[in-house]
């Protein structure tokens, strides 16, 4: 289905990235690959990935807290690939702490990586999916841009804001062959989740499983884990014709969370 198309996802080498990210290969995309970690491991991922799927994988480590190397991912990937189809905007951190104690520091690279490196590679990419007439924009949002929950406040307002962007590039860009949406997960057992599960653990003296059981009867219903791959799904269908009158809008894959 996606044979000859370039897919961008940020935050690729882990995670839910990681899972959208096989899951576009295994639809044909060539795709490129960025985030952080070893150097070794991702060079396994990466020849893992073109290996398994026969498609072109390119690994680049641009930082998504700072505005010029987003941008000039884009430009890069645009250059060396000659087209871009689908960005998926996924790269993000979290911090949590009450708002009268959130570090500014904090603040400013949840905002930086969760929301701006949106809109930087946003802009850099829409000129050329509209030269194309045809792109993808997929931002992995969260339950936390249509809902919130204490100590999340940079983690909140940022996903908020990327629900935001999205409706605003949806109607700029209604009409020709570029579509914008948002992917709205609940909780996802990622490195992400990990350490939220292991801080709640240690804060009540009880087992990893225990923390993890007690997030999902928190917040949701299905009490179960949504899984990379499903998210991978969901980017995957954006990107098929069945979605082409799709944009602008947030689609929930949260086991009922924000149904309530
Ligand atoms: P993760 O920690 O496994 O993945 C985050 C990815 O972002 C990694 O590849 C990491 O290297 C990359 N990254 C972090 N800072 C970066 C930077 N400065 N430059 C480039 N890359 C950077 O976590 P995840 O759960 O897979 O999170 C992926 C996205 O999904 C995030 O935007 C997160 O907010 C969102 N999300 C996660 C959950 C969940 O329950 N795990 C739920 C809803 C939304």
């Amino acid at each position: 289905m996606l044979k000859g198309k370039v897919a961008i996802v940020t935050g690729s080498t882990s995670g839910i990235g990681l899972g959208i990210a096989k899951e576009l290969a295994e639809l044909g995309a060539d795709l490129v690959l960025n985030g952080l970690g070893d150097a070794g491991e991702i060079e396994a991922i990466r020849s893992g990935i073109e290996r398994e799927h026969g498609v072109r994988v390119v690994y680049d480590g641009a930082d998504m807290s700072k505005e010029q190397a987003v941008r000039g991912l884009i430009a890069r990937m645009i250059e060396q690939f000659g087209r871009l189809d689908i960005l998926v905007n996924n790269a993000g951190i979290q911090f949590t702490a009450p708002v009268e104690e959130f570090p500014a520091a904090k603040w400013n690279a949840i905002l930086d990586i969760n929301l701006s490196a949106a809109f930087h590679g946003i802009a850099a990419a829409v000129p050329q999916m509209k030269k194309q007439r045809w792109g993808r924009i997929v931002n992995i949002a969260s339950t936390h841009g249509l809902v919130a929950s204490t100590h999340k406040a940079a983690y909140v307002a940022a996903k908020h804001g990327l629900v935001g962007l999205t409706k605003v590039v949806g109607l700029e860009t209604a009409g020709s062959g570029v579509t914008c949406n948002t992917v709205c997960p609940g909780w996802v057992r990622t490195s992400l989740v990990e350490k939220q599960i292991s801080d709640i653990a240690a804060q009540k003296q009880i087992s990893q499983r225990e923390a993890a059981e007690e997030i999902l009867a928190e917040k949701q219903p299905s009490l179960d884990f949504v899984s990379p791959s499903q998210l991978g799904g969901t980017v995957a269908f954006l990107c098929s014709p069945a979605a082409d009158q799709i944009t602008g809008t947030a689609i929930s894959v949260d086991g009922g969370w924000t149904a309530q």
